[in-house]
């Protein structure tokens, strides 16, 4: 398992201690699961951190290694990002809709 990967499980497992869940139900199957990895995700990479990524110059590959997370999981959260969060990230980075 590549490190990306071991931090979005970690994340996950964060996340179910922090509501006191006492069991994980697999991925994405439940609906417990997917509120579980909208919190992980915007956990694992929040707003401030995003935008620092997409400001600079960078390719959607730079702005993937500067997450440190799974590529499809950065895709994740950017699908799920509030419309303000969005809208502040277009301005950084006005390509970003189209390549997320
Ligand atoms: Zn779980």
């Amino acid at each position: 398992m590549s490190i990306e990967a071991e931090r979005r499980y970690l994340w996950h497992e964060v996340v179910h201690a922090i509501r006191r869940d006492e069991a994980c139900h697999g991925w994405a199957r439940h609906t417990m699961e997917r509120s579980v990895e909208r919190e992980a995700a915007r956990r694992a990479m929040p707003l401030a951190a995003l935008h620092a990524a997409v400001e600079h110059p960078a390719t959607w590959h730079d702005i993937v290694w500067l997450m440190k997370v799974p590529e499809p999981w950065v895709r994740f959260r950017l699908e799920i990002a509030h419309p303000a969060e969005r809208a502040l990230l277009r301005e950084a980075r006005r390509w970003l809709e189209e390549t997320a």
